[in-house]
């Protein structure tokens, strides 16, 4: 979608928002799939409430990106603009235990940042690739341990008050996967409290995680993670081998052979390719373990 008006642009300027039209989020997702549309970068939180009226007065539909790691972006002229933090300086301010970080800044560089300052916890979490504010929306998680667990504040943009609020961790709910924010929420900062941890000790627990990602999944390839949740008790990923479909594929999306539920870009895929695999995929399950997988990757289709 691209913004009609060009006063909307003088507009934008004015609260520090900066457009880039036609941007290609195929060059912004993991996968590397994905339409064309205009994208609004957000300098200041304060200025979210004033720019969501402004498009909802304007019928300007907005997805909220971050890094593009957990998504599945339709092809084409995308119906809707995108809206990304940009990430100030610095981005993670540690106080004792409490590291105050900024929802635009990237996981893994935060983790390694508060590991260098003996605070760990999150060490399961080092290559997980994205922003903080998707892993707050995502809960995101690895071998056993999730980011809600450390969360003590969340700064947010909630669309139902149309304002910037803060709540407490005890007042959101974080499970597999999921987490009790609106679909429109935003959000902007974090405040983690994390355990004292020796760095040594915390590297030894990084270079364990880094290797089961290693010998496990297929990270030189376009991917977005795991495509399906595991069903409650079960491995979708586990289920899918089992029924011989690593390698299948849909144009150049394909199942991994290295995880099986990894799907991987492995040229030129669409998204219609990839949907067409993930339908036939989930359908395949559905036949022989009367399980229907539910979609971990967030699918934006135009
Ligand atoms: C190789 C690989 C390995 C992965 N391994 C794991 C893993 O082990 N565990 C795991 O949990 N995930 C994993 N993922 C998936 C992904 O990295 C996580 O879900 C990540 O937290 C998504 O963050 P992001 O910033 O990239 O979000 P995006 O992909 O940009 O967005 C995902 C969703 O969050 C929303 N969102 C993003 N930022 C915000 C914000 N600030 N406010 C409100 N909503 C927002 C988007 O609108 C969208 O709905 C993996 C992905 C890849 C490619």
């Amino acid at each position: 979608m691209r913004i009609p008006d060009p006063r909307m642009v003088a507009k934008f300027m004015g609260m520090q928002v900066e457009l880039q039209p036609g941007t290609a989020l195929a060059d912004l997702t993991s996968l590397g799939i994905g339409g064309v549309t205009d994208m609004l970068r957000i300098k200041k939180h304060e200025c979210l409430p004033d720019l969501l009226n402004l498009l909802d007065a304007n019928h300007i539909p907005h997805k909220f990106l971050g890094g593009g790691s957990n998504l599945l972006v339709g092809d084409g002229e995308l119906p809707w603009v995108v809206l990304q933090l940009v990430r100030p300086e610095p981005d993670v301010v540690l106080d004792g235990n409490f590291a105050h970080v900024d929802a635009a800044a990237d996981l893994g560089r935060m983790i390694t940042f508060c590991a260098k300052n003996d605070l760990g916890g999150m060490e399961g979490l080092i290559g997980v690739p994205g922003t903080v504010g998707g892993a707050l929306r995502m809960n995101a998680g690895a071998y056993g341990m999730q980011i809600g667990s450390y969360v003590r504040e969340v700064k947010l943009y909630r669309a139902a008050g149309r304002k910037i609020e803060t709540l407490r961790g005890d007042q959101i709910s974080f499970e597999y996967r999921h987490t009790s924010f609106a679909p429109d929420d935003m959000m902007l900062a974090v405040i983690l409290e994390l355990p004292s941890i020796p760095f040594k000790e915390i590297l030894h627990g990084i270079r364990i995680c880094n290797e089961k990602r290693r010998s496990s999944q297929p990270l030189g390839q376009k991917s977005a993670g795991c495509i399906f949740k595991n069903p409650p008790g079960a491995s979708a990923g586990r289920m899918i081998d089992e029924l011989g479909l690593k390698g299948v594929s849909v144009g150049d999306a394909r199942v991994s052979d290295r995880h099986a539920n990894f799907f991987v870009n492995a040229g030129h895929a669409s998204a219609k390719d990839m949907l067409t695999l993930i339908a036939d995929v989930r359908e395949r399950v559905l036949k022989t373990y009367g399980v229907c997988l539910e979609n971990e990757v967030v699918v934006w289709n135009a």
